[in-house]
C-alpha cells in the first residue's frame, strides 16, 4: 500500500494498493517503442543498490548511527517500508478484487514463465513444449503453454512431488531424471516421436542443462528460452546442435511489459482464468522471514508468502 507519494508523482496516491516490480517501462525509449522487448533503457533492472539518480532514500538508526540502506533490485520489498520510483509500481484496480497473495505472485516467478510463452516467444497452437524445472517459473510456463493451446507439455523435475503441481496447471507428461538412466534430451525425444519439442524452456539456472535443452528441441525449428539463473553463470555450449537451425533466446520477466501487459494478467486473475492457489504452499509472518529460506528446501514448497 502506498504510504505517501513524491511531489511530481501523478498516477499514484496515498492508500493505493500496488505491486512493486523490478523493471520499469517508459513507452518512449527505442526498446519500448519497438514493441519487441520489455527491457526499457530509461527504467532498467537496477542492481546498483541505489535509485536511478545514484542516491539512496532509505536509512536505519543503528545505535545512534545513521546507516544507509540499499535499494535491492529497484524495489527492496523485504521491509515494512520502502522507497520506490513510481515507474516500478503497478497499481491494482480495486474493482478487480484480485486476491493480494495472487497479485504478489505476479510480481515475478509465475509471470516470468507465463510471459515467456506469450510475450517472449509466441507459442503456437498444437506445439510441443518441454519445461526444465517446475518451480513457480516453470509452472507459469506450463500454464502459459496450456492457455496458448500447446498439444503436449512435458515437465522435467528431480522432485517427484512436482508431478501433481504440473498436472494441476495442464502438464501432460512428467519426466523425473532420477528415475531413468537416459539423458534429459533423450527422454524428451522419447515422448515427442523422436523429434524433440518445438519449444524448450530452461528454468533451473543450471548451466549444463542448457545443452540438454538445446538438444531436446526440434532440429531446424526448435526454440530454447533461457529463463533460469543461479549461482553458476558460465558454461560451455555445444555448437553443433545449435548450428542445426535451432534458436536460443534469453528472457527477463518473460518479456512482460509492466505497464502494457501486467494489467491484463491482473484481469485474468480476477476472472479466475489463472488459478494461483497451487503455488502458495507456505506462509510466514514478517518476523519469521528467515525461516522461509528453510521452507524453500521442503520438497512440498513452491512459494512462501510473507505476511507483513
Ligand atoms: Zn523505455
Amino acid at each position: 500500500m502506498v504510504e505517501s507519494v513524491g511531489e511530481n508523482t501523478r498516477n499514484l496516491k496515498e492508500g493505493d494498493i500496488v505491486m512493486p516490480v523490478y523493471l520499469g517501462e517508459c513507452k518512449e525509449c527505442p526498446n519500448c517503442k519497438s514493441g519487441r522487448s520489455n527491457l526499457c533503457h530509461r527504467y532498467p533492472i537496477n542492481i546498483s543498490g541505489l535509485m536511478l539518480d545514484g542516491t539512496s532514500r532509505m536509512s536505519i538508526n543503528n545505535n545512534g548511527e545513521h546507516q544507509v540502506l540499499y535499494h535491492h533490485f529497484s524495489c527492496s520489498t523485504w521491509s515494512e517500508y520502502t522507497v520506490i520510483d513510481a515507474n516500478y509500481i503497478v497499481k491494482i484496480d480495486p474493482k478487480l478484487l484480485v486476491p493480494l497473495p495472487h497479485a504478489s505472485l505476479l510480481c515475478c516467478g509465475f509471470t516470468t514463465g507465463y510471459g515467456a510463452t506469450w510475450r517472449e516467444v509466441h507459442v503456437q497452437k498444437g506445439s510441443t513444449i518441454a519445461v526444465l524445472g517446475l518451480g513457480a517459473v516453470g509452472l507459469g510456463v506450463v500454464e502459459g503453454a496450456r492457455s496458448q493451446g500447446a498439444s503436449k507439455i512435458i515437465g522435467v523435475d528431480i522432485n517427484g512431488l512436482k508431478q501433481g503441481k504440473g498436472e494441476a496447471f495442464g502438464m501432460t507428461d512428467f519426466i523425473n531424471p532420477k528415475d531413468c538412466k537416459k539423458s534429459i534430451s533423450d527422454m524428451i525425444k522419447d515422448v515427442t516421436e523422436g523429434l524433440g519439442a518445438d519449444y524448450v524452456f530452461e528454468c533451473t539456472g543450471v548451466p549444463s542443462l542448457l545443452n540438454e535443452a538445446i538438444e531436446a528441441s526440434k532440429v531446424g525449428i526448435g526454440t530454447v528460452v533461457l529463463i533460469g539463473t543461479g549461482n553458476g553463470t558460465n558454461g560451455e555450449i555445444n555448437l553443433n546442435p545449435l548450428l542445426c537451425g535451432r534458436t536460443m533466446k534469453g528472457s527477463i520477466y518473460g518479456g512482460i511489459r509492466v505497464h502494457s501487459d501486467l494489467p491484463s494478467l491482473l484481469h485474468r486473475c480476477a476472472n479466475k482464468e489463472l488459478q494461483l492457489d497451487e503455488l502458495l504452499t507456505h506462509q510466514v509472518s514478517f518476523t519469521e522471514i528467515n525461516q522461509s529460506f528453510e521452507l524453500l528446501k521442503d520438497p512440498h514448497c513452491v512459494k512462501v508468502l510473507i505476511k507483513f
